[in-house]
């Protein structure tokens, strides 16, 4: 037993377990990694489907704390694919030596505090143990991946697959005839990657979602040269919360922070001229183009008429472009999608759009899609349907705290938590950009590493002043959640209906997870915090 008895024990082995290990080694502390994987990269490891990329520039969703790594690092696109981001952390774990306090295909079943010996007793599936004081879970935001709930998906005997489980050898799609569920961010970037190979994709869409066009392309050697030369104001940048983390990389340093201009300011011409730029410019930064895009409904209502219009400009049947116009929530209240290609894709005579609202799945069969109308003849099916997102790889493991509570009981109304980080009854538990934390509204490297920082200075404390346990009091909790509500609320977010809301999840309480106020609100709040003592925090 002792051999499995760590400082730290690390759940998940992606972006913040690997800098969570680093920071917690860099101490002399030990600590024990555990993935449920066969090798680092989280989201990146899974998810390798056709067309995968990220949709942060690449310069931006990348580490900041080694100014070494940033240097060395060459990143080929402005938007990196699945294989490039993968290496990418192939690379974090060998350069820092991590991979030997990683244990790969163990994942962790459960974890319970024992309160007479102050330490939480980890399980995996196969049974080993591992005991630590401090128990951390990088178990990412998107990683438990959801499938539909459509009759006989069972019974497909073509070949299936799903976008966020995809197979490690490659995939031929060459003369095949391909169905899609999904028009989700996966959905959409891997349709024209699909559609390139394919003898036939047909795509089912229920719900459109707004995307907009990422202007991918390879990276100009000066221009990065320049950038990194600058690497530590772009990052300040970043961290201060200017577009959420996502930083505006068209532009130097120099250039200035972009002015916050509200719609209310500007004549239609103007507000039109700012969206066209935004839209030639490419990436989720659209949303930001006009400051109260995501406050304002007549703001909102004038970018989505805008992004209707491209649509129906770019796709030439107006049937197929009246039904891919998202039309039941304000653009940007559900992730929005950044492409390559995606709407023009349905211009091609092989590729054909089901709208699923007029004529909808009655069941999957051995051999394709019945729909009320027809059958769709299929040799491959494609889910892209998603994830049960934030809570749900905290809520798959079964977590006790002290006196007996579960994680599943003390959320059963939604999650409850103090700045993201902790939950009352569940000491030295942290959570890695858990809900109540910008998270999945910001680039995630971002909030990742100030997480992590914040939880390396809270463990500090903890030994300057000698306590050995820490959780949040229960008003302070309370009052953040009130908060990270009252946020919401003053944005269209809640009317998004979105897998923010939980709302993809049938019997999920409809709770808007993430803190809307963005990365640079929110590191005030925590600095704050912190500088008070980790004000809020009960330690013993
Ligand atoms: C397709 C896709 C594209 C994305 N693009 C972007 C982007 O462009 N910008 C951005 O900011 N974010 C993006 N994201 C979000 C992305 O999840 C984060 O950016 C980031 O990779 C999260 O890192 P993480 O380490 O927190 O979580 P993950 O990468 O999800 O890693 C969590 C790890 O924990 C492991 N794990 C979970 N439960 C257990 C368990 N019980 N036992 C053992 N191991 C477990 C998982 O296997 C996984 O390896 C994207 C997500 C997806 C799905």
């Amino acid at each position: 037993m002792s051999g499995n008895q760590f400082d730290v024990v690390i759940v998940g082995a992606g972006f913040a377990g690997l800098y969570m290990l680093h920071r917690v080694l860099a101490t002399g502390r030990t600590a024990r990694v555990l993935e449920q994987a066969s090798d680092v990269g989280g989201t990146w490891y899974w998810n390798r489907y056709p067309g995968a990329r990220c949709d942060a520039e690449s310069l931006a969703y990348s580490y900041s704390f080694s100014s070494d790594l940033e240097q060395e690092w060459t990143w080929s696109e402005r938007y990196a694919q699945q294989p490039e981001i993968l290496a990418y952390a192939r690379h974090v774990a060998d350069r820092f030596d991590l991979r030997q306090h990683i244990d790969f295909d163990s994942r962790v079943a459960s974890a319970d505090w024992d309160e007479a010996l102050g330490s939480w007793v980890v399980k995996t599936g196969h049974n080993r143990m591992f005991r630590a004081s401090v128990c951390i879970m990088a178990t990412g935001c998107l990683s438990v991946p959801r499938r539909p709930d459509i009759k006989g998906l069972e019974d497909f005997s073509g070949h299936f697959y799903q976008a966020s489980q995809w197979p490690t050898e490659p995939v031929n799609f060459k003369d095949q005839r391909v169905g899609l569920i999904g028009t989700g961010s996966s959905g959409i970037q891997a349709v024209p990657v699909i559609a390139s190979e394919a003898a036939e994709l047909t795509v089912f869409q229920r719900t459109p979602n707004f995307s907009v066009p990422a202007q991918n392309k390879v990276l100009d050697a000066d221009w990065v040269d320049a950038f990194k030369a600058r690497y530590s104001e772009h990052r300040e940048n970043h961290r201060q919360g200017v577009g959420s983390g996502f930083g505006d990389l068209a532009v130097l340093p120099q250039a200035g922070p972009m002015d916050p201009v509200l719609f209310e300011s500007l004549t239609a011409d103007q507000a039109r001229d700012i969206l066209e730029a935004a839209w030639e410019r490419g990436g989720a930064r659209f949303m930001g183009a006009i400051g109260d895009t995501l406050m304002n409904p007549v703001a909102n209502a004038f970018a989505q008429n805008f992004v209707h219009q491209k649509i129906k400009d770019i796709v030439d049947d107006p049937e197929i472009a009246a039904a891919l116009c998202p039309s039941n929530h304000p653009i940007g209240t559900r992730r929005i999608c950044v492409d390559s290609d995606y709407y023009a894709t349905y211009n091609l005579p092989h590729v054909r759009l089901v709208n699923l609202l007029k004529d909808p799945i009655i069941q999957i069969t051995e051999h394709g899609v019945e729909l009320q109308s027809e059958h769709v003849a299929l040799d491959t099916l494609v889910i892209a349907t998603g994830f049960d997102a934030m809570t749900g790889a905290l809520l798959s493991m079964n977590i006790t705290g002290s006196k007996g509570l579960t994680l599943a009981e003390a959320w059963s109304e939604g999650p409850k938590t103090y700045l993201g980080l902790m939950s009352c009854g569940f000491p030295n538990l942290f959570m890695i950009t858990g809900p109540g934390s910008p998270s999945v509204l910001s680039n995630m490297i971002v909030s990742i590493e100030q997480h992590v920082d914040f939880v390396m200075s809270c463990l500090e404390f903890m030994v300057d002043h000698q306590h050995q346990r820490v959780e949040p009091d229960p008003k302070s909790q309370s009052g953040w959640m009130e908060h990270v509500q009252e946020v919401a609320n003053s944005t269209l977010f809640p009317q998004g209906g979105s897998w923010y809301l939980g709302a993809n999840v049938p019997g999920k309480p409809r709770v808007f997870m993430p803190y809307a106020a963005g990365v640079g609100p929110y590191r005030l709040a925590c600095d704050a915090v912190a500088e008070a003592d980790f004000r809020g925090f009960e330690f013993a």
